[in-house]
This record gives structure tokens, sequence and C-alpha cells, in this order.
């Protein structure tokens, strides 16, 4: 366990942004790290992996950096890197939301909840619990009892919730996702649409799987991450498993990518299934005719 996988985010002010993406990549590349970094006007959003050592500077640097000295980095060993290449990109929001009314969640965002707290609101009969990240991460696992919008892409969400206002316009909200950075801006459009009560996980899944009180509990299944790992272990007290193979429904927690290069769909399946069905999500995607999968066969 040399390695250290490091996810941060950071509301702040970053002029200049394509500027500092060319210097952050130098950066990153000197230390060898790998991963993907997104740098906007409004902040950096990041996961890189390195060796222990590298990583530490890494920290310390970003640190020292007055626009960054508060930011939280949320960490895991792994005996390699989890990524393949190093990334830093300059974008216009560092999730993109691409709200018609932007605004900064160091202005209006939901209530930080600890661990803790957010527990005790998954065992409160009147409080809705949102997940916010797409449909393929909760349904390989997800905090029991949460809401599942049914979107594949973050930008939807908005919309899915003007779908269902009604019914929890009234009630106590809180979200959730992985490190905590969906839900800032997320929460934040929450309370300007008129959302009394709103909260939200402070450190997202991953840190609520670390504490040492909590230990991941009410969690059910793996928490799904955009590295090579796919995904991680989140509860240390009574875990089940609720994902299922896309293929016959039994217990599963294995992610394929469809094997048509055009679909991609991440879909749950055995090793197994994904012989029997060649990989793919449905009858088209079996017959594309650069199905991956067929190709890698007959290569
Ligand atoms: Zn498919």
């Amino acid at each position: 366990m040399n390695y250290e996988v490091l996810l941060y985010y950071k509301y702040t002010t970053i002029e200049n942004p394509e500027i500092f993406a060319q210097e952050h990549l130098a950066f990153c590349k000197e230390l060898g790290l790998k991963g993907r970094i997104l740098v906007a006007e409004e902040g950096i959003n990041g996961t890189v992996s390195g060796l222990k050592a590298a990583t530490a500077v890494y920290k310390e640097v970003l640190k020292s950096d007055p626009r960054f000295k508060d930011i939280i980095f949320k960490s895991d060993e792994t005996d390699e890197h989890a990524f393949k290449k190093m990334f830093v990109r300059s974008r216009r929001e560092i999730v993109s939301l691409q709200l018609s009314e932007d605004f900064s969640p160091n202005e209006v965002t939901g209530k930080y909840l600890l661990p803790k707290e957010f527990k005790e609101a998954l065992l409160d009969e009147d409080t809705v619990v949102i997940d916010a990240r797409n449909d393929y991460e909760y349904d390989l696992g997800h905090f029991r009892g949460a809401l599942r919008p049914d979107i594949q892409n973050f930008r939807e969400l908005p919309q899915w919730i003007k779908e269902h206002k009604e019914e929890f316009l009234e009630k106590r909200v809180v979200t959730y996702c992985t490190g905590g950075i969906r839900c800032e801006k997320f929460s934040g459009w929450l309370v300007k649409e008129g959302f009394k009560d709103v909260g939200q996980l402070h450190g997202g899944i991953a840190t609520y799987g670390k504490d040492p009180e909590i230990r991941g509990e009410l969690w059910d299944g793996k928490m799904y991450v955009f590295d090579e790992r796919i995904s991680v272990e989140i509860n240390q007290v009574d875990k089940r498993v609720v994902g299922r193979d896309w293929f016959d429904g039994t217990p599963c927690e294995r992610y394929i990518n469809c094997s048509n290069p055009e679909c991609n769909r991440r879909i749950l399946a055995s090793i197994e299934n994904e012989r029997k069905y060649f990989g793919a999500c449905s009858q088209d995607c079996r017959n594309h005719p650069r199905n991956r999968y067929v190709q890698k066969m007959n290569a």
C-alpha cells in the first residue's frame, strides 16, 4: 500500500484558470501523479493518485496557497495508480450543473451535516434523503432508504426535482454524493427553489465511510468511484449487497461497460454472463458491427 488516492475540491476564486491549469499540470507531472483535475474561475475539483511521498508534497503545496488553505483531502490507500494519465482541464464549472442562473455555494448552500447527524437523518421518518448521483452509481450502492433519481447525468437532476417537487417540498430534505462537491451546488439550488430545510452530507460518502464512530453503517452495497478501481467498500458494520446482475438479477457488484462502443452503458454483470451475452446490454448492442467483445474474440 505505497500509493494514495486523493479526492478534493474547493470553491474559491481562480483567476486565469487556463494558465493555472497549465502550470498545475506541469506540477502534477513533476510529482508523478495521475488523475483528473478540473479548474474554473469558481474553484478546483480533483482526484489524483501517486506514491505517498508525492501526494504528501502535493497536499502541502496546495494548502500553502491561501486560496486552498482549508481544502479537505479525502484519502484512500492503494497498491498502484488509480488512473492511467494525468489531466488538468480548464472549464466553465468544476461540476457541470449548467444552471441558467449560476451562483456560488459560498453564498447559498445546504446545512452541512456530520456523518453522525446524517445517520440520524436517515433514521428520521420525516426526512427525505435524495441521492445526488447518477442511476448507475445508485444501483451499485446507496444509503438505505434513499431516493433514486433516474438520471444518467448530474445536469438532469434539477429537472427531476421539479417533476417530483410536490412529494417533498414541505419535508426536510438531505442530499449526499461521493465526495460532497455535487451537493454543494445542488443543495444550494434546492434552497433557492424554496425548499425550507435542506442539509448535505459534508465530505460525502467517502467521509461517512471513514468516520471512526459511524463506520459506514446504513450504507448498502459499494460506492462507485470514477477511477480504475470502479468501486470501493464503505460499510464496515453490516454490509448488504444491493447490486443486481443486468442479465439474471442475481446479487452482483461487478461493473462492465456495454461492449457496443456507441452505447457504453454501465451494467452490472458476472464474468459468466459477460461471456454468455458478449458483454452487451441488448440484442442490438450484441449485433453492433463494432462490438468490442466480438472484435476481441476474433482478434
Ligand atoms: Zn448497450
